[in-house]
């Protein structure tokens, strides 16, 4: 079974439409027998993701961090793991997963996501890595990169290596038909 990992706000945000996306893409992920890899709690998107995935008789898994397994609430999923720290549990996740989404989030998706696109650059990772711009939410990081690649600190061919929708349409065809491809940084 395929996995994809997901990175999205261990708070739910503002807008209805964070919620709503969250839930159409456990129910896509499910339906489309692709198991779900995250962060293991049951708040905010987070949440809601993995319940949307088991409602709808999907596989998820959950690494979670001793610390944050001790603070937080979980719901019933097909398997967690708890790791001895946040090292541990991304390399999991990383390994484990054949792509990645990030869905609007805060520090922490911001975080996750910028150490894959990063280990992409690197050649230490070659899987997908959708950002899911959901109400423009990530256009401000999507601006940096481009002035990045504009003031010569970001190279087109690490950029083009990120699938951005923004919406869930054919999401899943779109990242396993990705090639990612490996230019070295210091040719
Ligand atoms: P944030 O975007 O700052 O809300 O952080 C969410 C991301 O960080 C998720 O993708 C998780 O992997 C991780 N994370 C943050 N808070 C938690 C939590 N309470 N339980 C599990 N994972 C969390």
């Amino acid at each position: 079974m395929k996995k994809i990992c997901v990175f999205c706000g261990s708070s739910t945000g503002n807008n209805s439409i964070y919620r709503e996306t969250a839930k159409n893409l456990g129910t896509a992920l499910a339906l489309n027998n692709v198991g779900l890899v995250y962060g293991g709690g049951d708040v905010g998107l987070m949440g809601i993701l993995a319940r949307a995935v088991m409602d709808n008789g999907g596989h998820v898994t959950g690494i979670i961090p001793e610390l944050l397994y001790k603070k937080v609430p979980h719901t019933h999923i097909t398997e967690l793991f708890v790791v001895k720290d946040m090292h541990e549990r991304k390399s999991m996740m990383y390994r484990l997963s054949d792509g990645f989404i990030c869905l609007p989030g805060g520090i922490g998706s911001l975080e996750e996501l910028m150490e894959v696109f990063t280990w992409v650059q690197l050649g230490y990772l070659q899987k997908p890595v959708c950002i899911l711009n959901i109400n423009d939410y990530y256009s401000p990081l999507l601006m940096q990169f481009d002035h990045m690649i504009k003031e010569g600190f970001l190279k087109e061919g690490h950029h083009k290596n990120l699938i951005i929708k923004n919406n869930i349409d054919n999401i899943l065809t779109e990242m396993f038909c990705h090639k990612t491809a490996y230019e070295d940084k210091w040719e």
